[in-house]
């Protein structure tokens, strides 16, 4: 049991991001003192909205540097902090030309030197720590023999040269536990969310959630969408899974963040219901082999179209629904309000 003093400051890495603003956003609203880190705190654009959130909570909100490849750089703001949250991991989707630096080694290395902080300052009591549900499963493919996976499945198929932001996540959580199981002050509690849609505060995300609503408006599903399923959470219920993850006392594991898995051609329908004809929704499935074909202009690899289109994929979210009381939003509202706020920030038109 891990009682975290609802007065003492809360740090969360990675501040400024799609997700990470909405949990600054309600630690606020529920009267908490919040420490963001972000990489630099003078940048004149993509810290708006938390220069307005610090203005609300007069005297609440810190921004303070740090790199995830910088070693120590977390140190100094997590002093007196029992609670940290911390979330900062490149998520970047498509071809990288190299992931081992813009994956990888970010959320590996960052993750240990997070936890060297931690590991150095006396006052931290339990680490919650951003996963994904990419470090549950690589591959759709490997729902062979399964009716869900749940928080007991790891990701054992992704690699540093296939789903390699899988793999990122998958190491950077693995470390995570080592070095928790390796002393006994502070406790680990890992949030794993589907893919994250709905709302954002910042317009200056390079987040996956963000490039991924994009591909259906570009035209590259007018013909038709990949019959692929995916895990989805709101990213306001995604954020409360990791506040309310940090402040019960039970808490222990990792917790499945997902509200239901969707299909590309489920999103379709839903944009199209809510949107109309404006814009090139997909409105049917193309077959597997066309899609194969087609692949590496849509940014695919074969390999990848073989072992996830036409797969089904299934989360059981019931131990944080049960133990963290957490109900997660209906996809088609997360879906709706997600394009909606692409449309009042000009990024659709
Ligand atoms: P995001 O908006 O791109 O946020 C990522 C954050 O990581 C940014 O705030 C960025 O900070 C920080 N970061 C990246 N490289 C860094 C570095 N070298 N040093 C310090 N900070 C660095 O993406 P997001 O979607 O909110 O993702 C947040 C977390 O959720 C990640 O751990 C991601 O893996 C996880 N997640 C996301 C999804 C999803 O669908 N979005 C699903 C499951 C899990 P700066 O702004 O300071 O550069």
């Amino acid at each position: 049991m891990t009682e975290i003093d609802s007065n003492a400051p809360v740090l969360v890495t990675g501040g400024s991001g799609y997700l990470a603003s909405w949990i600054v956003r309600y630690l606020l609203e529920d009267g908490r003192t919040v420490r963001a880190t972000v990489r630099n705190p003078r940048k004149p654009k993509g810290l708006e909205h938390l220069h307005v959130l610090a203005e609300e909570h007069p005297g609440r909100l810190t921004l303070h540097a740090a790199d995830l490849l910088a070693e120590g750089s977390f140190t100094e703001a997590m002093d007196g902090c029992e609670l940290v949250i911390h979330t900062a991991s490149p998520f970047l989707m498509g071809k990288l030309d190299d992931p081992q630096e813009q994956l990888i080694r970010p959320a590996l290395e960052g993750t240990r030197n997070v936890l060297n902080s931690v590991n150095a300052i006396d006052s931290v009591k339990r680490v919650v720590l951003t996963s994904s549900v990419a470090a549950i499963h690589g591959d759709n493919i490997d729902m062979r023999g399964k009716d869900c996976f749940t928080d007991a499945d790891w990701n054992t198929t992704s690699s540093a040269s296939h789903q390699e932001y899988s793999y990122s996540k998958t190491v950077a959580e693995k470390e995570a536990w080592r070095m928790c199981e390796a002393q006994d002050r502070w406790d680990l509690v890992t949030v794993h969310p589907g893919l994250v849609l709905g709302p954002s505060l910042t317009t200056s995300s390079a987040s996956g959630s963000m490039t991924t609503i994009g591909h259906f408006t570009d035209g590259s599903m007018i013909l038709g969408a990949p019959a692929l399923e995916i895990g989805l959470v709101d990213v306001r219920d995604a954020a409360r899974t990791h506040i309310v993850a940090g402040f019960t006392p039970a808490a222990h594991g990792r917790y499945i963040a997902n509200a239901e898995t969707v299909s590309l051609l489920d999103i379709g329908t839903t944009l199209r219901g809510a949107f109309g004809k404006r814009w090139t929704f997909p409105t049917r499935e193309l077959p597997k082999p066309l899609i194969k074909i087609g692949a590496p202009i849509g940014g695919l690899t074969r390999k990848f179209v073989d072992l996830n289109v036409g797969w089904p994929l299934c989360f059981d979210n019931s131990r944080t629904r049960r133990e963290l009381g957490m109900e997660f939003r209906d996809t088609k509202t997360t879906i709706v309000d997600h394009f909606q706020q692409m449309i009042d920030d000009g990024i659709v038109t």
